[in-house]
């Protein structure tokens, strides 16, 4: 039995203030008697405040990205270790605004993942199609050229410590979701090909579904066989609707 599990990304979003009221709000919401893990990815410069405000709760914390490198001469870049300083859980990897607006491509994906795990921290993979690949009947085929890319370079292994969050990019932030059906079909795909190498892992593997989720469709969504939770984009800014979500898990 695979535990549910709700992920906020706040994505560039916050202030030492705001932060403060809504994580004091989620940590008096949520404890280990609502039987769902969660977990906040905020940006980097709030994981200390995170740290200090969750350190004592069921919340756990990460961020939103990573190098794929361990040190050196890389501006502006933030390595696994640094993260880890902060004991961070969790750290997305190939969102699809960094896919997009930052040219982040499969091969750099799949080396942020091993970066994550080879620092100790749990890789949350985010994937999914496009509109137009939708519309052409591409939609398992770029799914699962995106997993591909992950376990030819981590391994099958990898899977047992990583979770995977499909999001269509037409849903995310546009207040369109994918019906139950759309996401239960890419979610099982995705367990069916993680099963091709590994049984065991595809069994235990964390598959969440991303997109325009909110209280008032989040209980159909996480009802789905195959759908293990969630990752929050603008939901997990309120904390009403945020805690609401996690309810439905
Ligand atoms: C996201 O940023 O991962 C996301 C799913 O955003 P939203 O919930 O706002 O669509």
């Amino acid at each position: 039995m695979r535990q549910k599990l709700v992920v906020g990304n706040w994505k560039m979003n916050g202030s030492l203030q705001a932060n403060q009221s809504l994580l004091k709000e989620l940590s008096a919401g949520i404890t280990d008697a609502c039987g769902v893990a969660v977990a906040v990815c905020v940006p980097f410069p709030y994981l200390a405040q995170a740290q200090a405000l969750l350190a004592k709760t069921s919340l756990a914390w990460g961020a939103q990205n990573l190098s794929e490198k361990d040190s050196g001469a890389f501006t502006g870049e933030v390595a696994a270790s640094m993260l880890r300083d902060f004991a961070c859980r969790y750290v997305l990897v190939g969102h699809s605004e960094r896919r997009t607006l930052y040219g982040e491509n499969n091969a750099l994906v799949a080396e942020k993942f091993a970066a994550a795990l080879a620092g100790g921290l749990q890789p949350i993979l985010c994937v999914g199609e496009t509109l137009a690949e939708r519309e052409t009947g591409k939609t398992g085929e770029v799914v699962a050229k995106q997993v591909a890319a992950a376990i030819d370079r981590a391994g099958i292994a990898a899977f047992s410590k990583a979770v995977v969050a499909y999001e269509p990019v037409w849903a995310i932030g546009t207040g369109k979701t994918a019906s139950s059906a759309q996401a239960q079909e890419v979610h099982a795909a995705i367990r069916a090909q993680v099963a091709c190498a590994d049984v065991k892992v595809a069994e235990g593997l964390q598959i969440l579904y991303g997109g325009s989720v909110k209280p008032s469709n989040a209980a159909e969504l996480f009802g789905m066989p195959d759908i293990d939770g969630g990752l929050i984009g603008g939901a997990s800014l309120v904390a009403s609707d945020f805690l609401a979500i996690c309810q439905a898990a």
